[in-house]
């Protein structure tokens, strides 16, 4: 028998299979050393055949298998193909997405650990009586055990002595047994609440089940008992001996969420996150593996999960950017899940109270089946949203960062010993220019982008088509000099509410304050305790936290979000408003909320603070097939990145030619297509420029490939090049 092996060099090169004699026990799916040169190596092996075109001679043996069990899921490799064209995965880059990295480098050893468990035909009153009544330790030791449970003995030699834990061994009430011990990261105690669904949750569980092979969308607002309705899916498909998947974005994984989840299905429950240590990662991917845990919790990379016979797969918050993995391996995840599903014959799941404009199109057209749940399960309404305008505030002499009514509402939540949230999105690097005297923003005439500054050349640039524009120092529109830059961050924001309030605790949540391991836990444990108390924060604010005493939310500058050179920005902001005002009244006290904006007109306003998201939907949807943007659209970046600047500007201009020449031929299809350099002009010492190309969808796959062949035919080593599709980062 021949082997196809699939070798883990990341060198585009080596990337294909390669013939080599397998063993007699080769498994399909099975990690192995293989010779390789003058090296060994590890390898994957693909498939097995009877014949080589590979001359006898030249075929080298097959190493020895690595692990027990073929590690790649038989369903893997018949999807690989697949993956790998969609997202033009090289096969190595695949691999390393079906295997844990720790497995890869072999750094996570199973620990053998020994158990001790009561043996069966124990009598624990009969016990109780023959048991020296003086020896106290024993008897608590055997009242501490419980049957069907298992316990490290260590633990219990320190708890009750090692010498009575010895002596209950010899006389056969307990038993040791070895076993690999599972690093088993967050095993929290919460009780399980008993909850029937409402019979609008039930409608759309029953629904679900009954269209199994197709994909679904819940629309259901904050509060409306998704998770509710996951965990009773998940329930019914293991109770038919299958598996799930569930992933939320890796922010939500906090352990309030997890413990819902535990409490409700306990060690059935593997959760695959970054917080973990190499070793505890490794024992939840082995868990699942090996079937000893059906339920996969976690984030974008748990879509990876090794489980067998899946009965459903449910992304929850499915409009979140992080289900796009933006570095390579580059993948989306919404398109993973489908072939799951569709491997699997079973239904997948999109949840969200502001779906993606991508997926509710996919469901007005009736590719995806619309669920809603428009009601909170404890009819609590939203709280409300008050829109201030920050150029009235500027007129009426606040320069300040807080409006007159966020500081009123801040010291009445203050007085009654509430909390409350200030958001702030700091998110990108060059900000947009704004007009503070009246709300001019700076934007492409071409595109209804807002522009981006350049510093370095003192240049407004439109990240869509390129076209530049002089940098502000009076407002085309009312003439005022207040021109200004739209930047402030959250430590301005903290450093202004304590010498505001300096009596009152003000955390701060940011990428900044949270890297060490427990430091967001410990956050989040210190605002819960503190009342009254402000946090002040980024999107992590925003995200599955349930805190009943906060009653005020502010939102600092709306439009920070709104103004990234982004299309899909209007929508951000409108997903981001929702999420962040769903902080506040989430229990007996009513919650309020306070956006600060220099554009209130702005129809993402009027919709987020009525919580219409099916109005907006139908502007924004109308707008992007208009201007032709995604999903009536592609966009492809191609971003080169080189060290020396000619190297990246020449390897930049090598591709653009070609892609040039492709697009006069195919004029009908394409709206765009030019080079130039890149937001960021530089980062990390390199270079960065890039071509964009818009494109209809009619003919797509074809212009798709065109491109990523294109790219992967330029040989030249020197710049690193990347192809994107419909970048969320543009810079
Ligand atoms: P969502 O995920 O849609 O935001 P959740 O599932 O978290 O909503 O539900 C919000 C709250 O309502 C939770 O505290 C949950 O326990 C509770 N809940 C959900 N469904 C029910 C129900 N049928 N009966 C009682 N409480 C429920
Ligand atoms: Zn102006
Ligand atoms: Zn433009």
């Amino acid at each position: 028998m021949i082997a196809e092996v699939i070798v883990d060099v990341a060198n585009k090169e080596v990337d294909r299979v390669f013939d080599y004699i397998a063993r007699p026990d080769t498994k399909i799916g099975e990690r192995v050393t293989v010779p390789f040169g003058k090296r060994f190596i590890e390898g994957y092996v693909l498939s097995l055949k009877e014949t080589s075109d590979v001359p006898q001679e030249n075929l080298k043996a097959l190493g020895q298998a690595k692990d027990d069990y073929p590690v790649i899921l038989p369903e893997f490799l018949a999807l690989n193909k697949k993956i790998q064209k969609t997202f033009h995965l090289r096969n190595v880059d695949c691999m390393h997405l079906f295997i844990p990295t720790q497995l890869r480098n072999g750094k996570a050893k199973p620990l053998y650990v020994n158990f001790i468990e009561l043996t069966d035909d124990f009598d624990d009153r009969q016990l109780l009586e023959n048991t020296r009544k003086n020896a106290t330790k024993q008897i608590e030791l055997i009242k501490h055990l419980r049957p069907d449970m298992m316990y490290a003995r260590t633990e219990l030699n320190k708890k009750f002595g090692s010498s009575n834990v010895a002596k209950l061994l010899d006389l056969g009430v307990i038993r040791q047994v070895a076993s690999v011990k599972m690093r088993a990261p967050f095993r929290f105690k919460k009780e399980d609440k008993k909850i029937t669904l409402t019979s609008e949750q039930q409608k759309v569980v029953d629904s679900i089940l009954t269209e199994r092979e197709k994909q679904h969308l819940i629309f259901g607002v904050t509060g409306s008992g998704k998770t509710e309705v996951y965990m009773s899916i998940i329930s019914q498909v293991l109770s038919e001996g299958k598996s799930a998947i569930l992933l939320v974005p890796e922010i939500s994984l906090t352990p309030q969420v997890l413990s819902t989840f535990t409490a409700r299905f306990g060690d059935n429950v593997a959760i695959l996150h970054s917080g973990l240590s190499d070793g505890e990662r490794f024992d939840e991917w082995q868990r699942l593996r090996t079937g000893q845990a059906k339920i996969a919790i976690g984030a974008r990379s748990a879509i990876f999960a090794p489980l067998e016979n899946l009965g459903v797969i449910i992304l929850d918050e499915e409009h979140d950017p992080s289900y796009k993995a933006e570095s390579n391996p580059r993948y989306i995840t919404h398109d993973i899940a489908r072939f799951r599903a569709e491997y699997n014959r079973c239904p997948v799941i999109f949840g969200s109270a502001t779906p993606s404009l991508d997926t509710f199109y996919k469901a007005q057209k009736g590719e995806i089946i619309l669920h809603t749940l428009p009601n909170r399960v404890n009819a609590k309404p939203m709280p409300s949203i008050s829109i201030v305008n920050m150029c009235d505030e500027m007129r009426a002499g606040n320069s300040g960062i807080f409006s007159a009514q966020l500081l009123s509402e801040l010291e009445k939540c203050i007085n009654e010993k509430n909390q409350a949230m200030l958001f702030i999105n700091r998110r990108g690097f060059s900000s947009c220019m704004i007009c503070r005297e009246c709300g001019y923003v700076a934007k492409c005439e071409d595109c209804d982008v807002s522009l981006v500054y350049h510093k370095e050349d003192n240049l407004l640039k439109c990240h869509y088509c390129n076209r530049r524009y002089k940098a502000l120092t009076n407002c085309p529109s009312c003439g005022s000099s207040y021109i200004r830059m739209g930047a402030m961050g959250t430590q301005k924001v903290v450093e202004e509410l304590r010498a505001r309030f300096p009596n009152v605790k003000v955390l701060r949540m940011d990428f900044d304050t949270t890297k060490n391991k427990n430091s967001l836990n410990d956050l989040l444990q210190e605002f819960g305790n503190t009342k009254p108390c402000i946090l002040v924060g980024t999107q992590m604010i925003a995200k599955g936290h349930d805190f009943p005493s906060v009653t005020l939310v502010g939102i600092m500058n709306a439009d920070m979000s709104l103004h990234f050179s982004d299309f899909r920005s209007t929508e951000r902001t409108y997903q981001l408003i929702t999420q962040v005002a769903g902080r506040a009244g989430r229990a007996e006290k009513e919650g309020k909320v306070i956006l600060q904006t220099y554009t209130p007109k702005h129809y993402v306003y009027r919709f987020a603070s009525n919580y219409d998201y099916l109005g907006f939907y139908g502007k924004e949807i109308n707008l992007r097939e208009v201007a032709k943007f995604p999903p009536f659209s592609k966009i492809i970046r191609v971003l080169v990145t080189a060290e020396e600047k000619d190297e990246a500007r020449a390897t930049t201009a090598r591709i653009y030619s070609k892609i040039h020449d492709y697009f006069f031929m195919h004029r009908n299809q394409f709206l765009y297509c030019e080079a130039m350099s890149s937001p960021v002009s530089r980062i990390e010492k390199k270079y960065r420029f890039q071509i964009l190309c818009r494109y209809l969808l009619d003919t797509e796959p074809e212009i798709t490939d065109f491109i990523y062949d294109t790219v992967n035919q330029d040989k030249h080593t020197k710049s690193l090049v990347f192809v994107e599709v419909n970048p969320s980062n543009m810079s």
